[in-house]
């Protein structure tokens, strides 16, 4: 029995990167949406919001010397592109899925409609959010929180390269450690960034809880959703 009815997975672009150095990489966003495909056949009710650093990002690169809110007006734009991706990858893999797009692009993806959004997700199709939260100034992590709130995920799972939430960088402190659990008020107390603080404090006011895991280690979203001691959790 799966551990959680409902989730809200948030991936990173970069989560579709591979190895390469940006874009899309076929068989990467092929391994990860067969994870996504076991977890739905566990019959949880899977919602994703991806992001689009692989693509653009609003404040960095070429948006040099840009106007910020269109330089982020693009990198919602790259959003609805890997949104679209990985709808088209799951309809390669045998699975339902729909974009839906926080910016109106109606010939190309329907708007964010929350009730038919939960009317996907109750039949079993898997919703994608694209364009973030539609607003400059903001990024996919606090789109992810908004989203998860406003679906009633159980947890909001943050995909990374990292296996969890540590005492220290791992890459550069080899006596790190990885938290299994953590309230809100710790990750505060101990600096820790496990989101921007936007998304950080939506989830803490809405009591979402997050789970930080890696996406690179094959079998590690089934393991969260069964809910096995994966990653790091942040809780109330
Ligand atoms: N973005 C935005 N508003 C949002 C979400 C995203 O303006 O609600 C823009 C912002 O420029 C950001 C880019 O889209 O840099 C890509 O999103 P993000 O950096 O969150 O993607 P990720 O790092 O997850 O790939």
């Amino acid at each position: 029995m799966p551990a959680h009815k409902r989730i809200l997975l948030k991936l990173s672009g970069e989560a579709l990167m591979g190895d390469d150095a940006y874009g899309i990489n076929r068989s990467t966003i092929v391994r990860i949406v067969r994870e996504i495909q076991e977890v739905t056949q566990l019959g949880t009710e899977v919602a994703v919001v991806i992001g689009g650093g692989n693509i653009f990002r609003g404040v960095a690169g070429g948006s040099v010397g840009m106007d910020r809110a269109t330089a982020d007006y693009m990198g919602m734009l790259a959003t609805v592109m890997n949104a679209l991706a990985l709808a088209d990858t799951m309809r390669q893999e045998g699975m339902t899925a729909r974009v839906m797009s926080a910016i109106s692009i109606d010939q190309v993806v329907e708007p964010y409609v929350r009730p038919k959004a939960l009317q996907y997700l109750e039949e079993g199709k898997v919703v994608i959010f694209g364009a973030g939260t539609g607003n400059p100034f903001f990024t996919t992590d606090t789109a992810a929180a908004l989203r998860g709130a406003e679906i009633g995920a159980e947890v909001m799972l943050k995909a990374t390269k990292v296996d969890g939430v540590y005492t220290a960088d791992p890459k550069k402190d080899p006596t790190a450690t990885r938290y299994h659990r953590l309230t809100f008020d710790e990750a505060i107390t101990r600096n820790l960034q496990v989101l921007d603080a936007t998304a950080f404090a939506l989830c803490r006011d809405q009591k979402l809880p997050i789970r930080v895991f890696s996406i690179f280690k094959p079998g590690a979203l089934k393991s969260v959703v069964m809910g096995h001691d994966e990653g790091t959790l942040v809780h109330v």
